[in-house]
């Protein structure tokens, strides 16, 4: 065996959930620079997941590609499921449940396809990954989970009752499985960004919204990675079942 694979072995593998863009880029490229090997997943914007893999791998680190919808169970146990039997020896050590979708309308005018499709990319898709992996982190004895909720799924806002209510279920459901795995050496957490710039929100003022937030602007993607990367170290080996906000002070 080569040193290089004997270092690719050794090293934590993490799988962020909409690493190519936004947030997840973010969260990909800061793991990749704390040591992880990192499975990068995306839906469909291959050239932007590919321009997030050439990053990392110009830095010095590693990650590859690995394409499902997270909103479809059978898909997202398919590319595990895939990828285990390509990696007998290793594990998915850390997961990063980040993929998100909206689609804001008030109830009143709300088709239920924007109402499923937000509940199953936003909450089902925590039950079918963090589904496809807690085992091997139980056998192992530690893991990672972090989920990327929403500032409107703590207070809930107007116009996005489907939103509030996937991450609102997230939250929940971070609580409850920490209590669940906490004897296993398994941290679940997870983090509430406010507004950060990210092509989800291109279509918000800056200017208006930011009169809201404390802090007068709005946030980057790699000011919520950095606290994504602390709860993924060994520093934060002692916090689970938390929410940790990143607002700008955008209190409920
Ligand atoms: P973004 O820039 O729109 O990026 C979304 C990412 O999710 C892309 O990588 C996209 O992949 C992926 N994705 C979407 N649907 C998917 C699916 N069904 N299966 C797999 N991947 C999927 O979003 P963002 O702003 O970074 O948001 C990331 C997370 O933070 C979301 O959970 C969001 O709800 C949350 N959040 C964001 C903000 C904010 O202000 N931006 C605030 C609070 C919470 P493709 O590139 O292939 O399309």
């Amino acid at each position: 065996m080569q040193i290089d694979d004997k270092v690719t072995k050794l090293m934590k593998i993490a799988l962020v959930t909409g690493g190519s863009r936004g947030i997840g880029k973010a969260v990909s490229i800061a793991l990749a620079r704390e040591g992880f090997r990192v499975l990068i997943n995306y839906i469909s914007n291959e050239e932007a997941a590919r321009v997030t893999l050439n990053q990392i791998i110009e830095e010095g680190g590693q990650a590859e590609l690995l394409a499902f919808d997270v909103s479809k169970q059978e898909e997202v146990e398919r590319a595990i499921g895939d990828w285990k039997s390509r990696n007998p020896e290793q594990y998915i050590h850390t997961l990063v449940n980040n993929a998100g979708i909206r689609k804001d309308n008030l109830l009143v005018f709300m088709p239920s396809d924007d109402w499923f499709n937000v509940l199953n990319t936003n909450l089902n898709s925590f039950y079918y990954s963090s589904r496809a992996l807690i085992q091997d982190m139980i056998v192992n004895k530690g893991g990672r989970i972090v989920n990327i909720v929403s500032l409107s799924g703590i207070k809930g806002m107007p116009g996005q009752t489907n939103y509030s209510a996937a991450k609102g279920g997230v939250i929940a459901a971070t609580k409850a499985l920490a209590q669940e795995v906490g004897r296993k050496k398994i941290t679940v957490n997870a983090v509430a960004p406010g507004f950060i710039k990210t092509d989800m929100t291109v279509d918000l003022d800056e200017k208006e919204y930011k009169r809201l937030i404390p802090m007068n602007r709005f946030g980057t993607a790699e000011e919520v990675a950095d606290v994504v990367a602390f709860l993924v170290s060994e520093k934060a080996s002692y916090i689970t079942g938390e929410v940790i906000s990143v607002n700008g002070g955008l209190h409920t």
